[in-house]
């Protein structure tokens, strides 16, 4: 069952690697996928539901609906699973930790101890960030964005160091495509700002996640923060209670949704 699911998750990746997601192979997967009846454990295990996800942000929409449906089957199928394999699952294990905690490729050095550890960190974070893409494949992209980031500075100090680490968050998705293909060069993503960096897809999910925040009526125990200091848009009154979300990575400022005491509307701060 679980190397099964192992399978699948190489074969989704494979596709997510490709420049732009051949629609009709991604959806005979996520068929096959769906008649398998796995179970959550054995997707975390497979790590199959991050795969499933990133085709899902790629998809189009009748794939889209195909998945949604496919992650509510998993959440409501039964835990206890068949067994699954001791090796199965340590071949699996060693495989994530060895994406995330050490790099193992060969990249070109530059002399400075400083800046080939920031080469390390770049390329770890791009491989957490892109669960299918290879330390060797992105070691390359990592040296040239380290490179561009130490030239603007020319120097190895904290300000290069957190520019290196900060810079690392956005080279997922389009903005890592883009500069693989060269459609975007490593000076551009050094000196650009950061706002430009965020690529559509993000940004769309970005809007969706505040588009619910902002419908969400009742926050519950989120909401409740009153304060004079916002004022509101429309009535300009300055009785407004607020809400923080966090809308993206775990590392971004969150997002404060306000709403008026006195004429209910409601916006994004
Ligand atoms: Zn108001």
């Amino acid at each position: 069952m679980e190397e099964q699911a192992v399978k699948f998750n190489k074969r989704l990746q494979e596709l997510l690697a490709q420049p732009s997601l051949d629609a009709a192979s991604a959806t005979d997967v996520i068929d096959q996928i769906a008649k398998q009846q796995f179970n959550m454990a054995v997707v975390k295990k497979a790590m199959l539901g991050k795969s499933v996800s990133q085709v899902m942000r790629k998809g189009p929409a009748p794939l889209k609906q195909k998945i949604k449906s496919l992650l509510e089957a998993w959440k409501k199928a039964p835990a206890a699973g068949p067994s699954t394999s001791a090796a199965t699952s340590t071949q699996v294990r060693r495989r994530s930790s060895g994406s995330t905690s050490s790099v193992d490729v060969e990249f070109s050095k530059t002399g400075s101890q400083k800046r080939d550890g920031m080469r390390s960190v770049i390329i770890r974070r791009i491989v957490s960030l892109n669960p299918g893409r290879s330390q060797k494949s992105v070691a390359d992209v990592a040296c040239k964005v380290e490179e561009a980031i130490f030239n603007k500075f020319r120097n190895d100090g904290d300000p290069y160091k957190k520019e290196c680490r900060s810079r690392a968050n956005y080279l997922k998705n389009e903005i890592l495509d883009k500069l693989i293909a060269g459609e975007l060069t490593p000076e551009q993503f050094a000196t650009q700002a950061e706002q430009k960096l965020v690529s559509e897809e993000d940004r769309r999910e970005t809007e969706q996640h505040l588009e619910q925040a902002l419908r969400d009526k009742n926050p519950g125990q989120k909401m409740g923060n009153r304060t004079n200091q916002l004022k509101c848009g429309k009535c300009g009154k300055n009785d407004v209670e607020y809400y923080e979300v966090q809308l993206r990575a775990a590392d971004e400022p969150m997002t404060v949704i306000a709403t008026c005491i006195k004429c209910g509307h409601r916006w994004r701060q």
